[in-house]
């Protein structure tokens, strides 16, 4: 079955066609044909596509909307240029599948896109005000190149949370504002988590209540999730993705009062300063340099810059705090699993975040933390190490194309 997956932004859309047929993860069994990226739709449009094949384009043209882009992506697609196997017209397109941010608390899995679940990701809007009228540019597109003969499936990035229990995901505030708003955490980075989790017990081949483990995420945006008998226990994002970890830009958990108290010392108002904390924090605002983790560690080594090194010891102290916190309400786990930009490509932050660890029976094994980089998947502790640390690249994309599988064919999840 050939899958389009779209992972649509305010002006932009992420696109793949993977061909997958069968239910379970075996990363090697899918085919990813073709990929790309149309950037800053609405102004200068920059178009990417690269195919399996090494055919690549990238071309400045004038895109208005989602739409628009779309057409862009099938014109070239099927102009017979790109010699994409098995795809020479849109009627090769079996399924498409989406990425949705926000499926509040009313999805807790994959579905089928119709008219009911369309009403229900607007309503979700207030909740993800920024993120879900994107993706619903990206599904509007595809229902009018389509039609609904062809199945669109939704995959929310808050869905494998939703068997947090209450005690995790409640904030300590007046109840009624939880019946009132639905204020909850909620968790993000969803179908990162759950793949990286899967793919684990898939080759160590557990059975899904037998997995206990934590999966440190940290690419621009950062979360850690605590997976506690195969399910979703506990995630260091919360009500929006600001919360939790230090991240490129996001300040992640402060003392709410610093809101009130910086608004009237700056005279600016309160959206400013979430601003402030979304895109101007974190790495970005602890070093004063850059929100990329490569430069910080360049930056470290060549020029021995204080705050590069200030922001990067504070990015992992942070998840050092958060993988205690979580061995703490698991009782125990069995592995530490990184993936995202820096978690599979930095041995350097992953040696920083794990030092010290021996007291929990986590030790490292310096040469295969070296040798886990640029794709690679495997353990990085030693043999004798209790507590296992392993780096799992993740793969969303996949896991949204398996989902829309599974939804069609009307296979469970495994
Ligand atoms: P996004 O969350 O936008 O998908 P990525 O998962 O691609 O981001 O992660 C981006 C981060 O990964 C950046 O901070 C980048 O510097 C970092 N990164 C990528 N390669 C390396 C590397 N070799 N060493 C350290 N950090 C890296």
């Amino acid at each position: 079955m050939n899958i389009l997956v779209i992972n649509s932004g305010s002006s932009s859309l992420k696109f793949q066609i993977v061909e997958t047929d069968q239910a379970l993860i075996d990363v090697s069994q899918d085919k990813v044909k073709v990929k790309g990226l149309i950037d800053r739709i609405g102004t200068q449009s920059v178009a990417k596509i690269s195919v399996t094949n090494g055919i690549e384009i990238k071309e400045a043209v004038p895109i208005r909307d989602h739409s628009a882009a779309l057409d862009y992506i099938f014109r070239k697609i099927t102009s017979g240029t790109l010699n994409i196997e098995g795809i020479s017209s849109i009627a090769d397109i079996n399924a498409v599948g989406h990425r949705v941010v926000h499926g509040g608390e009313k999805f807790s899995n994959s579905v089928i896109v119709n008219k009911s679940v369309l009403k229900e990701i607007e309503e979700c809007i207030d909740l993800a005000p920024l993120h879900n009228p994107a993706n619903l540019k990206g599904i509007e597109a595809t229902l009018s190149l389509f039609g609904e003969k062809v199945p669109h499936v939704v995959v929310f990035d808050t869905a494998f949370h939703s068997t947090i229990p209450e005690v995790n995901y409640l904030y300590a505030l007046p109840y009624q504002y939880y019946r009132r708003y639905r204020i909850r955490k909620y968790g993000f980075h969803g179908m990162s988590h759950r793949y990286v989790s899967y793919r684990y017990r898939t080759i160590l081949n557990l059975e899904r209540e037998k997995l206990n483990v934590i999966v440190v995420h940290l690419g621009n945006g950062c979360s850690a999730c605590a997976i506690k008998d195969g399910k979703s226990f506990d995630t260091s994002m919360g009500f929006t993705p600001l919360a939790g970890l230090v991240m490129g830009t996001r300040a992640g958990d402060i003392d709410a009062s610093i809101m009130d108290f910086l608004a009237h010392k700056e005279g600016v108002s309160l959206s400013d300063i979430d601003i402030l904390l979304n895109k101007a924090s974190g790495l970005l605002g602890i070093s004063g340099l850059t929100n990329d983790m490569r430069e910080l560690l360049d930056e470290e080594k060549e020029h021995h810059d204080r705050r590069a090194t200030l922001a990067i010891n504070m990015f992992t102290m942070r998840i050092k705090h958060y993988i205690g916190a979580y061995l703490t309400e698991m009782g125990g786990a069995d592995a530490i699993l990184f993936t995202g930009g820096i978690g599979e490509n930095s041995a350097e932050i992953r040696r920083r975040i794990c030092d010290n660890m021996q007291f929990l029976g986590l030790e490292i094994d310096e040469n295969l933390n070296k040798q886990k980089c640029f794709g690679a998947e495997g353990e990085i502790s030693t043999a004798g190490s209790k507590l296992k640390a392993w780096v799992i690249p993740t793969n969303e994309e996949l896991m949204i194309a398996r989902d829309t599988f599974r939804c069609v064919m009307k296979v469970p999840s495994p």
